[in-house]
């Protein structure tokens, strides 16, 4: 008890060390307006302090989360849009058939999912997802009802807990189809793997966020494993804004926002009409170069203000 409480000290002192960090995640349950116009200074600074220290990045997103878990600031389930802690739902079965389709929608192979007892985030059930290698063995299960409703403002939050990290080869574990009228139109805006980091995809064009570029690449990171991570995501349609966190942390590399900035969204930005209007919200695994990965999610919630983590 006594090393816990001087973990979490120092955990705080990490915390106070990191101001942006901190004050990106004290302004985090309250986020009610998702300005476009992310802070520069506040990208320099997450940026910094993962260059300066690369191989420690996944550790101290992991110790910036203790005290935020300890507040318990995520808005409560039953006020939510979408909130599914699977909990309701029988092991070795689907996730609730009322909220989720479960399948593939180009091609399916031996990828599998079912509510699974043998890890969990909260309650003593999350969805584990056996994505094998290969394009045709993709699996997914996918809320449609929602995401739409919601307006042009989207937040999402999920935890995920992988078995492996992310390799080389693009993979996908977020899929959501955007409606728009134009060249995205039916495509999907896909959050996953490249490069061994954290980055989004945009099928229509295969632009990434960030570009895998070195610089590009260094300022996100590659994903923890076998831990539960808190992932949350916010897509303006309208102001054509993305956002993204770990563990409350904004990543530098998967911001986009209205200024092109090289290595980050500037490429994304060609896209001038990317103003996504999603249709729908989907978890597993797709992978397009050969990756396998066993991967768990649980709590996931979608709504039209920010959520948290808890
Ligand atoms: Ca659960």
């Amino acid at each position: 008890m006594a090393s816990s409480v001087g973990r979490r000290i120092a955990r705080w002192s990490l915390v106070l060390a990191t101001t942006a960090c901190a004050a990106d995640r004290a302004a985090a349950p309250v986020d009610a307006d998702p300005a476009p116009s992310r802070d520069a200074s506040t990208a320099t600074t997450d940026a910094r302090v993962r260059a300066d220290a690369p191989t420690e990045a996944p550790r101290a997103t992991a110790d910036a989360r203790a005290p935020d878990a300890a507040a318990g600031d995520a808005r409560a389930c039953a006020t939510l849009a979408l909130c599914d802690d699977f909990e309701g739902a029988a092991a070795g079965g689907p996730p609730d058939p009322s909220r989720w389709t479960v399948g593939a929608p180009d091609v399916t192979g031996t990828g599998t999912l079912a509510v699974d007892d043998t890890q969990h985030h909260s309650g003593a059930r999350a969805v584990k997802v056996v994505g094998e290698g290969g394009y045709s063995n993709h699996i997914f299960f996918t809320n449609s009802a929602v995401i739409a409703a919601l307006g042009p403002v989207v937040w999402a939050r999920f935890y995920v807990r992988l078995s492996d990290a992310l390799g080389d080869g693009h993979v996908t574990f977020l899929a959501m189809k955007d409606a728009e009228s134009g060249a995205d139109g039916g495509k999907h805006l896909r959050m996953g793997g490249q490069a061994k980091i954290l980055m989004w995809n945009r099928e229509s064009d295969d632009a990434t966020l960030p570009a895998l570029s070195p610089a590009g690449i260094a300022l996100s990171e590659p994903l923890p494993t076998n831990q539960w991570l808190c992932l949350e995501l916010m897509v303006d349609g309208g102001a054509g804004v993305l956002r993204t966190w770990v563990d409350g942390v904004a990543l530098a590399g998967l911001q986009v926002d209205a200024t092109p900035t090289p290595d980050v969204d500037e490429q994304w930005l060609r896209d001038a009409a990317w103003h996504p209007a999603l249709t729908d919200f989907g978890l597993g695994w797709e992978s397009y170069a050969g990756q396998a990965m066993t991967l768990w999610f649980d709590d996931v919630a979608l709504d039209a203000a920010r959520i948290g983590c808890f």
